[in-house]
């Protein structure tokens, strides 16, 4: 039987509520439980993958093709598990469900409300996760901020689980701010309190509260929280700020958050080892030289964007104990008269994922000047389909080469829709998931990253290579690494005689964990230090 644990937030938003949720989830893997994630996100629209990234940031894509929420990258890298589409629900999701069904006449015409009706379906999502993951403690959390209209649903759901499964077996955490008043130098309990009144008056008494704060807080501070919002003071546990996010789950267990949850639900287990976590914060910590990454990029203005990118970078340096810089370049500054002056230091080259075509060109230069000056370039996705169009032009005389995405106009379309898979079948014609074995090709730079012939990496794109032009390349030098054999896609490319210049049409920020960089970062981190050492 399952356990459950839903984390809330109060007072604002962006307190690193997925931290805490993930930290727990960490703790309760390294003592020895199977755990799996979940966030339910209160806002209307059915899932991430057609959010702008401005707003909402990355789309996290799972193994099984989910379009999601970035706090999954969060509960990935943190827990070391492949979390599914089970793990990302939106109120939009939800609602469509709901409807969809009162729509085939699934309730026979009763009235449809979000009491019982919404609520069961939040229910379900809960007790179906639990039941296809066979984890032994399910962690759900539940975005937005206790008060908001939209997020009451998701709290009375959680409310009537409690109901039905007992204190024992569902723990309430609830995650607010400890405001500091810089002016007369004094932390105030008066916002966690009024959120835990606003909690309450929806039916939830929290067990333990994450209370975020620049430092620890005092005993104080603690018993005043204890006494007013009906906890003992053991409960309250400081979030405080880390240098590095990954040694918040450290600071949890010092404060025996996973102590509280575990004896809550009534789970003996034996010690909590935290070994490798904290083998892998020393080398956070012993990462003090930097290395620097040019990233040019579309949407430089919210780092979000690209949160699992920076992660892998991040993650792929401690193991050289290098500490990440990123140039910003916005890739749509970059043009013919400026960018031989623009990247003249750079030292790596990363050119993301993306859609649309603002930015294409400056790209294109960018991996043209990788790839004329020997500097490391890591191309993911677009960054892959430009550095292609990029040898097409330049090499097979061809300057209109491009993909149909950016300019369709001519007829030297390098890229193209799906070919070979059923277009109508993908929704949105998108190929996403792990479900396509990229072969690797014997010798191959990638073959000794991966140290492996076959491998499954995360998707999410429209177009791929036009397989017309694959020969003409090959025999100019570029080589096809990887490929999706049952429907011939290009998978991987690269180039022999340069230090690294690697692309990949998947995306392989996905699948870095700590102590476990993805082979493709790995690989592009380790050249840019050989090349300035
Ligand atoms: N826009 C390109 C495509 O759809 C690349 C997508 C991506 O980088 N994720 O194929």
């Amino acid at each position: 039987m399952a356990k459950f644990v839903f984390v809330t937030g109060g007072v604002v938003s962006g307190l690193g509520k997925g931290i805490t949720a993930s930290s727990l989830g960490n703790l309760l893997k390294a003592s020895g439980l199977k755990v799996f994630m979940q966030k339910f996100d209160p806002y209307l629209n059915v899932d991430p993958g057609t959010m702008s990234p401005y707003q909402h940031g990355e789309v996290f894509v799972t193994d099984d093709g989910g379009e999601t929420d970035l706090d999954l990258g969060h509960y990935e890298r943190f827990i070391d598990e492949k979390l599914t589409k089970m793990s990302s629900t939106s109120a939009g999701k939800i609602y469509l469900e709901t409807i969809n069904a009162e729509r085939r006449g699934d309730w026979g015409g009763q009235t449809i409300q979000v009491v019982p009706h919404i609520t069961d379906s939040i229910k379900n999502k809960v007790y179906q996760a639990a039941k296809s993951s066979g984890a032994d403690v399910i962690i759900s959390e539940i975005g937005g901020t206790v008060g908001d209209i939209e997020s009451q649903p998701f709290i009375e759901a959680i409310r009537q689980i409690r109901m039905e499964q007992g204190k024992e077996n569902v723990v309430f955490i609830h995650v607010a701010l400890l405001l500091y008043l810089n002016a007369s130098k004094e932390y105030k309990t008066k916002p966690i309190q009024m959120s835990v009144k606003e909690l309450l008056s929806l039916g939830i008494q929290p067990d333990i509260i994450v209370q975020r704060t620049d430092k620890h807080s005092s005993k104080e501070i603690k018993e005043k929280i204890s006494l007013f919002c009906n906890i003992p003071t053991t409960n309250v546990i400081d979030a405080i700020d880390k240098e590095s996010i990954y040694e918040v789950p450290l600071e949890m267990y010092e404060q025996n958050l996973h102590g509280l949850v575990l004896d809550q639900l009534q789970i003996k287990t034996k010690i909590t080892d935290m070994e490798s976590w904290i083998k892998f914060c020393e080398k956070i910590k012993a990462s003090k030289e930097e290395f620097e990454v040019t990233f040019v990029g579309k949407y430089i203005e919210l780092q979000d964007a690209y949160l699992s990118v920076i992660e892998s970078l991040k993650i792929a340096g401690y193991e050289f104990k290098r500490k990440l810089k990123i140039n910003w370049i916005q890739a749509d500054k970059l043009n013919e008269s400026n960018y031989k002056e623009v990247l003249q230091n750079a030292k790596g080259i990363l050119v993301p994922g993306g859609f649309g075509d603002r930015g294409i060109e400056g790209m294109i230069l960018a991996s043209k000047f990788a790839r004329e000056n020997s500097i490391p370039y890591l191309g993911i996705c677009l960054g892959m389909q430009i550095a292609t169009i990029s040898m097409a032009r330049d090499w097979l005389n061809l300057p209109e080469a491009n993909s149909t995405e950016f300019d369709n106009s001519g007829a030297v379309l390098i890229f193209d829709f799906i070919r070979g898979i059923d277009v109508q079948n993908l929704g949105g014609t998108l190929r996403l998931g792990a479900f396509y074995k990229t072969t690797i090709k014997e010798g191959t730079k990638a073959e000794k990253l991966y140290g492996s012939r076959e491998v499954f990496e995360r998707h999410r794109h429209r177009y791929e290579f036009n397989n017309e032009y694959k020969k003409p390349l090959e025999e100019k030098g570029l080589v096809f690494s990887g490929i999706y054999e049952e429907k011939k896609l290009v998978e991987m490319i690269e180039l022999p005689n340069h230090p690294f210049f690697v692309g990949s049409q998947y995306h392989p920020e996905f699948t870095s964990r700590p102590n476990k960089p993805n082979p493709l970062f790995k690989g592009f981190v380790e050249a840019i230090i050989m090349k300035t050492k």
